[in-house]
């Protein structure tokens, strides 16, 4: 565990209560060094579902889901969540929302915020290498805040 890190991974991250940073690592990965940063939901035992808060006790079972988020000075970060999927006697199996993504999506919301910054003068292409992130990665980032764009108007 990287000291002091919890703290200051939770904001700048936006993991909130009840969702909780446990291990993050400093790892050489393929390009470069990366920051494993480890997230869990803090509460075990009193799940409710997402769409009627409905308590349902512990999680069914758990996903585990990836996201690039924002690089940490030199280095790239990565959140690794086990989602838990809870089973609700109305909506049936439900996987619980994350604060800091959408569980689809393969970047965090900051990073989706930062790319948008960017691509407002740049190409799709040039921001994409910028940030070691592949083209299609990018491309729905600008395709999803162009259509969100549509709908404010
Ligand atoms: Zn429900």
């Amino acid at each position: 565990m990287l000291k002091g890190f919890q703290e200051l991974f939770n904001t700048i991250y936006e993991i909130e209560s009840p969702w909780e940073v446990i291990d993050c690592a400093k790892v050489s990965g393929t390009s470069g060094p990366t920051i494993e940063v480890v997230v869990q939901h803090g509460d075990k035992h009193n799940l409710s579902c997402p769409d009627c808060g409905h308590l349902v006790g512990p999680a069914h079972d758990t996903r585990r889901r990836r996201w690039r988020a924002a690089d940490w000075e030199w280095d790239r970060v990565f959140i690794t969540c086990q989602i838990p999927r809870i089973q609700c006697p109305v909506h049936g199996f439900r996987q619980l929302p994350v604060p800091w993504a959408e569980t689809d999506q393969q970047i965090t919301r900051s990073l989706e915020r930062r790319l948008i910054d960017e691509l407002s003068d740049r190409s799709v292409m040039s921001v994409a290498k910028q940030m070691g992130l592949s083209w299609g990665v990018v491309h729905r980032v600008k395709a999803r805040a162009v259509k969100r764009g549509f709908e404010r108007r």
